[in-house]
C-alpha cells in the first residue's frame, strides 16, 4: 500500500526549484510515476521516508524538443510517446528513437519520461546505451546553479546518479551526428513487448574506405549500469572491416563484459548471445559501408 503523501504541482521551473530548495529528505520528484509509483507500492528502500511528491508534469520549461544547427535538446519531462512522434529525433537520432520505441507499452510510453528513465538508472534503462553512444549531456538546475555534464559522468551506479536532492534534470542534449555515422540499437527481452531488457547494445560507427574511423559501443542490462567500452573502441579504430576482425571484436566485447560483471550463473547463456548480437550489429553496419 502507498503511504499517505502530500503532492505539490508547481507550474514553473522556478517554483519547483524553490520547493526543492526548502524541502528535507522526504521530498521526491515524480514525472510519469512509472518507476516511483511501483517503488512506493513495493516499499522499495529508495522511496522509504518519502512524504512529499513534487509533480513536474506541468512545467513547460522542461518539455519540448528543439533543434539548432548543431544540437537536439529534449526536455527532461518529455514522454516517450512525444519523442517517438518527433520527426527530428526519428531522423537524426535513430538509435535513441528505436530505444524509446521498445519501452513498455503504449500506456507506459504515454506517461514515462526520458529523464525519469536515466535518473532512475536501473541496469535495464533502455535509453542509456543510446544516450551514451550519442555522447549526450544532461542539463541540471537547482535554485542557484545550472550545469551540464556528460551522461556517462551523471550515471554513477545502479539506481544512483550525481543528482542532488535540490536539483532537476531540465534537458538532455545531443550534438547531431554527421551523416557519415551509422549505427544500431538492439534489445533482447524475454518477450516482444512490456519486457525488461536482458541485454541491450548500441553501436555507432563512422567508416571510411572499409576502415573503422570511429566506433562507439555501449551496453545495458548485461552490465550493472549502461557503460561505454572505450578500450575496445580505441582498439578498433583504424582497423579494416572484415569478417575475422568483427568476430575478434565481438569475442573481446564478451571478455570485457565478464571483466565488469564477473562470472555469473547467467553468463553461460548471456555471453554467447551478446557476442552474436554484437557480431550481427557489426555485420549490418559492414553491409551499409560497402
Ligand atoms: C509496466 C512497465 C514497463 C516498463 N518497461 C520499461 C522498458 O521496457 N524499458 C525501460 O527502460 N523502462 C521500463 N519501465 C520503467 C519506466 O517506465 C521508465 O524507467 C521510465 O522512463 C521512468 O520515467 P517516469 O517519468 O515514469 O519516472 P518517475 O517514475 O516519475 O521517476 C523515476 C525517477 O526519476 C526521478 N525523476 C524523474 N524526472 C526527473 C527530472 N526531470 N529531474 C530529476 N529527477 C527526475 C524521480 O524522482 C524518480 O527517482 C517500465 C515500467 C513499467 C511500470
Amino acid at each position: 500500500m502507498i503511504p499517505s503523501l502530500e503532492i505539490l504541482i508547481p507550474k514553473s521551473l522556478n517554483e519547483a526549484l524553490s520547493i526543492l530548495a526548502e524541502q528535507n529528505n522526504g521530498s521526491k520528484i515524480i514525472a510519469g510515476g512509472t518507476d516511483v509509483v511501483p517503488g512506493l507500492q513495493q516499499g522499495s528502500n529508495r522511496f522509504a521516508n518519502s512524504d512529499l511528491l513534487i509533480d513536474i508534469n506541468r512545467i513547460p520549461e522542461i518539455k519540448s524538443i528543439t533543434r539548432t544547427r548543431e544540437k537536439i535538446s529534449i526536455g527532461g519531462a518529455e514522454t516517450f510517446s512525444n519523442i517517438l512522434q518527433n520527426q527530428i529525433v526519428q531522423e537524426e537520432l535513430p538509435l535513441l528513437w528505436k530505444a524509446c520505441s521498445t519501452i513498455g507499452s503504449v500506456q507506459i510510453r504515454n506517461r514515462a519520461t526520458i529523464a525519469g528513465n536515466f535518473v532512475n538508472n536501473a541496469p535495464c534503462a533502455d535509453t542509456v546505451p543510446a544516450l551514451l553512444v550519442y555522447n549526450a549531456t544532461v542539463e541540471i538546475e537547482s535554485l542557484n546553479s545550472k550545469k551540464e555534464i556528460s551522461i556517462g559522468e551523471f550515471l554513477t551506479g545502479p539506481y544512483k546518479t550525481k543528482l542532488n536532492k535540490d536539483e532537476i534534470v531540465t534537458r538532455i542534449n545531443v550534438s547531431i551526428p554527421s551523416k557519415e555515422y551509422e549505427g544500431e540499437f538492439y534489445k533482447l527481452g524475454r518477450r516482444r513487448a512490456v519486457a525488461v531488457s536482458r541485454i541491450t547494445l548500441a553501436v555507432l560507427t563512422k567508416t571510411q574506405n572499409h576502415m573503422i574511423d570511429e566506433i562507439r559501443i555501449a551496453s545495458g542490462a548485461v552490465t550493472p549500469i549502461g557503460i561505454r567500452f572505450f578500450d575496445l573502441e580505441k582498439f578498433a579504430k583504424g582497423k579494416k572491416i572484415e569478417d575475422q576482425f568483427l568476430k575478434e571484436l565481438s569475442k573481446m566485447l564478451g571478455e570485457q563484459i565478464i571483466q565488469v560483471t564477473g562470472l555469473r550463473w547467467s553468463s553461460e547463456y548471456k555471453l554467447p548471445v551478446v557476442q552474436q548480437m554484437f557480431y550481427q550489429l557489426l555485420k549490418g553496419i559492414e553491409r551499409g559501408s560497402l
